[in-house]
């Protein structure tokens, strides 16, 4: 039986400080403390322990669960069934204001709204909501910034700053599903139907978080918001402990793996985080996730002009996917939105449909990922990676 302390050494951080993956996982790591706890960080017996401590009976937590879950209300000071006398004291103790909008940019006809955050200590996050015909699908970030220093990536380049709570991860959901419900995304009221882990950071470095978050997205209310587990993304870089620890949690979700690269040669230089886990030992455990979940999984794969968009990558790629078997994946090419001034450019178009087309005629389901809100600024982190140089310039002025 493994401890907690050792499991922090199969690669999946829970928000230690040491460990010998904290070099990749947490590279410029600067641990700034916590986020106030939440309702939501809280287990229920914990919430119940709290109301308890307030002179409160136990109904009050489930009242309190109703409010956020199904009404998507976090102002206590309007939860009209709980004693007026308390409501500041609950505002203060279970629901601090975690995160707060600083920038809002809107493109697709309004369809897409993409959100810069400020959290608690002053550390910038986003999200980003798209409505589409059939489904509405929030992006939402787990960490400040991201460890894993891909070259090519904007929110690499930031380094990790911190884990993000449960708390700031949930609040990303509520307050989506809420400009929803209101109608205030272009196309009049509607749902929140999905929830994808591709903002910014990698979810298997902040596991405990993420998974107390995926079973409160999931969970029906007055526990959850009742999304499906089936309409929640995960997407990591190829965190393997990590993949095999969400397999065996037996929560239908769907897994994404970015693998832009077909061998390790080339991995190793786009993606560090490959020379822990190689292409081979992220494949073995996407197919594996895949048997066990029966969901097919999605490869990511960001093309990049000159270096990963060529057909003898594409032929290899295919080889490689092929070897497990038909249809168990999924490959989405993501045009990449190149960072100004990186030598990371995106492909031609003739090379992407190149690419695709070798691709299907391999046998191998394969769509140009929609980027939404590329006009607006890009890629994940890119946002937060802009509106933290033009305060860093203000500062120095
Ligand atoms: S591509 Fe993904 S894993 Fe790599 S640095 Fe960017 S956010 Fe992190």
């Amino acid at each position: 039986m493994l401890n907690d302390e050792q499991e922090v050494e199969t690669g999946i951080t829970e928000g230690g400080q040491s460990g010998p993956f904290r070099d990749i996982l947490a590279k410029n790591h600067a641990r700034r403390g916590k986020a106030p706890t939440h309702f939501v960080d809280l287990a229920q017996k914990q919430r119940i322990e709290v109301m308890r401590e307030l002179g409160l009976p136990k109904f009050r937590a489930s009242q309190c669960a109703t409010h956020y879950f199904d009404h998507l209300n976090a102002d206590v000071s309007t939860f009209s069934d709980l004693p007026a006398a308390h409501r500041a004291d609950i505002q203060e103790q279970l629901f601090p204001t975690l995160i707060e909008p600083l920038l809002e940019q809107r493109a697709d006809e309004g369809t897409t709204v993409k959100t810069l955050w400020k959290l608690f200590d002053g550390s910038r996050i986003e999200s980003v909501l798209m409505r589409y015909p059939t489904r509405t699908t929030l992006c939402i970030s787990s960490q400040v910034g991201c460890g894993m220093g891909c070259p090519f990536c904007a929110t690499g380049k930031l380094g990790l700053t911190r884990n993000m709570s449960t708390g700031e991860i949930l609040e990303q959901v509520r307050v989506a599903a809420l400009q929803m419900r209101n109608g205030d995304v272009a196309g009049g009221p509607g749902r929140l139907s999905n929830v994808v882990f591709m903002g910014m950071g990698e979810p298997m470095g902040n596991y405990k978080a993420v998974m107390h978050a995926i079973r409160q997205i999931s969970a029906l209310p007055p526990y959850g918001f009742g999304i499906s587990a089936r309409n929640i993304t995960v997407s990591t870089v190829g965190v393997v402990p990590g993949i095999r620890k969400l397999a065996a949690e037996h929560i239908p979700v769907r897994l994404a793996v970015s693998l832009h690269a077909p061998n390790d040669a080339l991995r190793d230089e786009l993606v560090p985080m490959n020379k822990r886990f190689n292409t081979t030992a992220v494949l073995d455990a996407a197919h594996d996730y895949y048997l066990a979940s029966k969901r097919r999984v999605s490869i990511e794969y960001a093309l990049m002009r000159g270096i990963n968009d060529q057909a003898e990558h594409a032929r290899e790629l295919a080889r490689r996917l092929n070897h497990y078997g038909d249809d168990w994946v999924h490959v989405n090419p993501i045009p990449l939105n190149p960072i100004e001034g990186s030598r990371w450019t995106a492909s031609k178009p003739e090379d992407e449909q190149q690419f695709l087309d070798i691709l299907h005629r391999a046998g191998i389901t394969a769509t140009l990922r929609d980027t939404r809100g590329s006009d607006i600024d890009g890629a994940c982190g890119q946002l937060a990676a802009k509106a933290l140089e033009t305060m860093h310039n203000k500062e120095q002025q």
